[in-house]
């Protein structure tokens, strides 16, 4: 982007929409707060390595900073920022009292053993101290960061503020405060997502056939569950290789066998469904061009790019993922008639069980896991039915429609602090 300050084509697009004050555009062009940090950690093997961490608070207006903390190589400002704008329109979206924010470290946690990940995750809050906080930015668990982490880093904070503050973090073990629900929140978000939109979308397969990228926390979570509701799990993939079953897959054997540790590629039939079938391998880049009614990319970002969006032939694209479909994939995708179920929506089970979570622990109370999942699921369908509708009213894809009603929320916030008398 030549211009830094330039605002994200897609929201600029998404702003054509809807009347805004120039000065809530203005907030959003730029991070509230981008915090590069270098952490010294030292290894098991003796040596102190300098790794670069970030946090970055895209915008605050609506409330204080929440996103997760992701533990990645290519993990960079650029991706922070980007992806810190995104929480921002995804606590708009889902109403959710909150900015949004991001941060992580540039690791590869893959290699790390747990006690040097231990040391990485204490330091990362030992160096953000400044800037966190239950009224100021509560991190969670993203990518290669899950309960254990957030255990951790709970503990370090509670060190460094001299007190319990359980709420500074979202997505801990139930033990400190963590809330039932945390770990499935965005598989079932999805799900309530494509329950509410699925009247309105041409699934055209008896039963409509399903193709998800990513069998990891949540694509696997939604995969057996859209599996035990009768859609038909063609084919999944992970990082190690992909399989294929034009007869449908046995997605809770599938998981089993991956829960063993024995990767994708050693699926063997187990159990009465798939005893009878050999899985085909699959080259996994060719998952995202299978013929297919729904298509559920919940790996990575940015796999569905201008070079591959001619080949898709999912008629819906649900994203899970941060991120996978480009912009320049979006328009092609949109001329071709697809739909695509903006991350914003479907991905955004897991922030409001965070969301959950927070509240829990500022009251100091524990909801059943009925009742969080009532919560989520109102809060879901209505989101998805309220998306479904503005885009309609104004013609516009999905991913605009969210929008919109993002920046709607944050202008009359914006408006109201910003208002002369
Ligand atoms: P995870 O680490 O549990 O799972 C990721 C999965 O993707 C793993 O199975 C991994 O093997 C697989 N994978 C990696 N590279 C791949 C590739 N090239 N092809 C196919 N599969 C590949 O992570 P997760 O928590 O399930 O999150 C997945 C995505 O959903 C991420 O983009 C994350 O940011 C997003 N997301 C997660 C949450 C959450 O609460 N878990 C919330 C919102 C968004």
């Amino acid at each position: 982007m030549s211009d830094p300050t330039a605002l994200d084509p897609r929201l600029a697009e998404a702003a054509r929409h809807v009347p805004l004050a120039r000065a809530t555009l203005d907030r959003l062009r730029r991070p509230r707060s981008s915090l590069e940090v270098s952490l010294p950690v030292r290894g098991d093997d003796g040596e102190v390595r300098s790794l670069a961490a970030y946090r970055v608070r895209w915008d605050t207006t609506r409330g204080p900073g929440k996103g997760g903390v992701r533990f990645h190589p290519e993990v960079d400002r650029a991706m922070t920022e980007r992806l810190a704008l995104g929480m921002t329109l995804k606590t708009a979206l889902l109403d959710l009292p909150y900015g949004g924010a991001k941060g992580g470290v540039r690791l590869d946690a893959k290699q790390a053993s747990a006690a040097e990940l231990e040391r990485v995750a204490r330091a990362w809050v030992s160096g953000m101290a400044d800037v966190l906080g239950p009224e100021r930015d509560i991190p969670a668990p993203d990518l290669y960061t899950n309960e254990r982490i957030m255990a951790w880093m709970v503990d370090q904070w509670t060190a460094t503020v001299r007190g319990h503050q359980p709420a500074a973090f979202t997505g801990k073990p139930l033990a400190l405060g963590g809330s039932h629900g945390r770990t499935t929140a965005t598989a079932d978000g999805a799900k309530h997502v494509i329950d509410a939109l699925a009247p309105k979308l041409d699934l055209a397969g008896d039963p409509p056939t399903v193709a998800v990228q990513g069998f990891g926390n949540a694509g696997a979570e939604l995969a057996e569950q859209l599996f035990h509701a009768g859609y038909r799990v063609v084919a999944v993939s992970d990082s190690r290789g992909a399989i294929l079953d034009h007869g449908g897959l046995h997605v809770p054997s599938v998981r089993r066998v991956k829960e063993r540790g024995e990767g994708l590629r050693s699926v063997l039939c187990e159990g009465s469904v798939c005893e009878a079938r050999e899985h085909e391998r699959l080259e996994p880049g060719d998952l995202l061009t299978l013929d297919v009614d729904v298509l559920v990319p919940a790996a990575l970002g940015g796999v569905i790019t201008e070079a591959n969006a001619d080949a898709v032939r999912a008629g819906v694209i649900v994203e899970v993922a941060n991120e996978p479909v480009t912009a320049e994939a979006d328009a092609i995708l949109a001329e071709r008639g697809v739909t695509v179920v903006p991350d914003v929506l479907a991905s955004g089970g897991g922030v409001t069980v965070s969301y959950f979570e927070w509240v829990q622990n500022r009251q100091g109370l524990r909801w059943g896991a009925e009742e969080v999942a009532r919560r989520l699921g109102e809060r879901l369908r209505a989101t998805a039915a309220e998306t479904w509708g503005r885009a309609e009213e104004l013609g516009v894809p999905l991913r605009t429609a969210a929008s919109a009603l993002a920046l709607e929320r944050i202008d009359v916030a914006a408006s109201a602090r910003d208002s002369l008398t």
